[in-house]
């Protein structure tokens, strides 16, 4: 008796053995390809100082999105590779499956975008503001005229309120543009009279350029809350990445972060 059941339990151990060995099987293989699959995709578009933008001469795209996703990511085991895009790029690569998760201080509130990417916890909120050259005479928002031109980012809140601001007759054109870096340098050569941006990029950018530049009048807009997205219905990733989040708040580290990108 004793026997037969120590037989049996030795066949037990046998196939089990036998089971993880083959599980583990193809390891190499196998191992290598749920490696790949394990790299999440994060689609941004980098001339959104200082959230995500990329140095002169240099590819590589840094900022406090891009800081704060990677502490996220080292949180939940997870491991990212990023990808430059046109902001208007960024929901149709997720629906297409180009990409995993955009992170790209994108107002998770506007238009319909909640219906066609899920959205994680707001990280930061802003506002619209018209930054000017120093020398403008524009006093705000509220004070352009028929003949003035703005320029903001396509497929942006910002881009929607200048496009508006044309359709209602109130300005001569809104120049949307793929870039933030080319709303500036059109500021710069007088070709609009001011860009239409979020309040901590255009502080950003009057950090380097308060000699240039200046914000005309008040915050304006509906107010904004910004979030990392994912496909629809990813809400495995969601969860990881909201949990990551709150850990880095709960840490400090992304007080951390927000003293170092925004002054
Ligand atoms: N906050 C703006 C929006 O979501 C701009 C974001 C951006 O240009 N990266 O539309």
């Amino acid at each position: 008796m004793k026997k037969k059941s120590l037989a049996l339990l030795l066949t037990l151990a046998m196939v089990f053995a036998f089971a993880l060995s083959a599980c583990g099987g193809g390891s190499e293989e196998g191992g290598e390809e749920a490696a790949a699959n394990d790299t999440l995709v994060v689609v941004t578009e980098a001339t959104f100082a200082p959230f995500e933008f990329t140095e002169d001469g240099n590819d590589e795209i840094v900022g406090f999105d891009v800081d704060m996703m990677e502490a996220i990511a080292a949180d939940q085991g997870l491991t990212l590779e990023w990808k430059n895009l046109e902001f208007d790029s960024l929901i149709p690569a997720l629906q297409s499956d180009q990409g995993d998760i955009i992170c790209a201080g994108m107002n998770k509130l506007a238009g319909d975008r909640a219906e066609k990417v899920d959205f994680g916890d707001t990280y930061y909120e802003s506002d619209l503001m018209l930054l000017v050259k120093s020398d403008s005479d524009l006093a705000g928002i509220d004070a352009v005229t028929k003949d003035m031109k703005l320029a903001s980012q396509i497929g942006t809140t910002g881009g929607d309120y200048v496009q508006a601001l044309k359709d209602e007759g109130k300005i001569a054109e809104g120049v949307v543009l793929n870039q933030w870096t080319d709303c500036y340098l059109q500021m710069q050569n007088g070709d609009v009279d001011g860009v239409v941006v979020d309040m901590p990029v255009g502080n950003s950018y009057l950090n380097e350029h308060s000699d240039i530049a200046k914000f005309a009048g008040e915050k304006f807009g509906d107010h904004e809350e910004m979030a990392f997205a994912v496909q629809k219905g990813n809400t495995e990733l969601l969860d990881k990445l909201n949990t990551g989040l709150a850990n880095l708040t709960e840490s400090g580290k992304y007080d951390e972060l927000v003293e170092k990108w925004f002054k």
